[in-house]
């Protein structure tokens, strides 16, 4: 991809503003070097800021290739002491890695000098990003990705989190009005604290992509051709709810499912359980896994229906807009931020968390009346390329960004 690929209206300097004579420049920080949805939202952004930006990533992995491909210079700073500090063990943890992270916290303090802004993208980037905040001075802005709940996170980090965003971060921007009330019951901090911003994609990405010989384009993913497919994107996680699906299937003899997603942080047991989950309920022959994919809009095209099975509420769910951008029904959990973007039998379907007859309802209806789920798919497909693009989605993030510096 081109650098400058996504630069919108939104991203260039201001003629005759006053109060900006130039605008700010930004080091992004990502904890992450692998490709979850945070990493997705955050790619656009920065590829549409390379020129007054860089982005500091504390692990390295494929994130990093994609955002050199987008123009966007990036600096690796890994401590594999830092990297391993996770939920469960951060209270043991963090005094073996104590000296680790004072390293961090000076490194990307020394390389925030350089910039106007530090724009912090994920949690770890919070706590090392935020805690420097006396040796960079620079102003702090959060993006919140995810619902800071007991659902989600320990007591000890919550804690962390609660003190950074009420009395270090100078901007907080969220996902979802289902992030901001999570994190409003955390801090106590007013909702006009945290303005809410909803992911944007390129929809024409999905709605150029010609699916008209649906078997030619499952021959050439390797699906089986005529089969009725149900499609589940995302990591291969306990809490998006793939066994969920699996345990549909059984009540749904004519129906495949796929999944599209890699075990991105660990989660390789998981991917073991769901494997056998499928050979006890004798369902194995319609389980495939397609593994970690690149081109989600031909994989979407090909399925005839979308699922989206989170057991807890989704912060935001951008597997849920590209299901509907790609023009097919999309049946997803009534909770969280996916209540902002799906009403029930207008643009999808709302099925309750866990619940699987309800899930089988749902199919099994869209399968047996494809009418309605050309309907629901056409509404989506037009909400989505209405309230959820990506020029809309930079206009806002930028401003945020550019408003940081008075
Ligand atoms: N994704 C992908 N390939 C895959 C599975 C997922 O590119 O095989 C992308 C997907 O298109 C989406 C992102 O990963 O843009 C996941 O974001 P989402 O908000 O749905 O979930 P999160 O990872 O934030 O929990």
């Amino acid at each position: 991809m081109l650098p400058g690929r996504y630069v919108s209206s939104a991203t260039r300097p201001r003629s005759g503003d006053g109060q900006h004579a130039h605008t700010p420049t930004v080091l992004f920080v990502d904890q992450s070097g692998e490709l979850g949805g945070a990493e997705f939202a955050l790619l656009p952004l920065a590829a549409a800021c390379a020129a007054r930006s860089e982005v500091v990533l504390l692990a390295d992995g494929p994130f990093r290739g994609r955002l050199e491909a987008s123009g966007v210079r990036v600096q690796v700073l890994n401590d594999a002491r830092v990297s391993n500090i996770d939920r469960e063990a951060l209270r043991l943890n963090w005094l073996y890695a104590a000296p680790a992270i004072i390293r961090q916290v000076c490194a990307i303090a020394q390389q925030a000098r350089r910039f106007d802004v530090l724009f912090l993208n994920t949690q770890k980037a919070l706590v090392l990003g935020a805690l420097g905040k006396p040796l960079h001075r620079r102003q702090v802005v959060w993006y919140l990705h995810d619902i800071m709940s007991r659902d989600h996170f320990g007591r000890v980090q919550l804690m962390i989190v609660r003190l950074l965003a009420r009395h270090v971060a100078d901007r907080i921007i969220v996902n979802s009005s289902a992030s901001a009330q999570a994190l409003i019951e955390l801090t106590g901090l007013p909702a006009s604290a945290m303005p809410v911003v909803h992911n944007g994609i390129d929809a024409s990405v999905f709605t150029q992509l010609d699916a008209g010989d649906l078997p030619a384009l499952r021959r050439r993913l390797g699906l089986p051709e005529t089969a009725w497919l149900a499609g589940l994107f995302g990591r291969l996680a306990p809490w998006k709810g793939q066994h969920i699906a699996i345990d549909a299937l059984p009540e749904l003899p004519h129906v495949h499912l796929v999944l599209v997603g890699g075990a991105l942080f660990g989660e390789d047991a998981y991917e073991a359980q769901l494997r056998e989950q499928a050979q006890r309920l004798g369902v194995a022959d319609r389980v495939h896994f397609a593994g970690f994919r690149d081109d989600m809009a031909a994989w979407m095209k090909a399925m005839d229906v979308i699922l989206h099975t989170s057991t807890e509420s989704e912060p935001f769910g951008r597997v849920v807009i590209e299901g509907m951008a790609a023009a097919r029904p999309v049946i997803a959990t009534g909770a969280g931020g996916v209540m902002e973007i799906v009403r029930h039998l207008e643009n999808g379907w709302l099925v309750r968390p866990r619940d699987v007859a309800g899930l089988v309802e749902a199919i099994e209806t869209l399968r047996t009346t494809p009418e309605l789920g050309q309907r629901l798919a056409a509404q989506a497909c037009a909400d989505v390329q209405r309230h959820f693009t990506l020029d809309r989605y930079l206009q806002q993030m930028t401003d945020v960004i550019d408003h940081a510096r008075r």
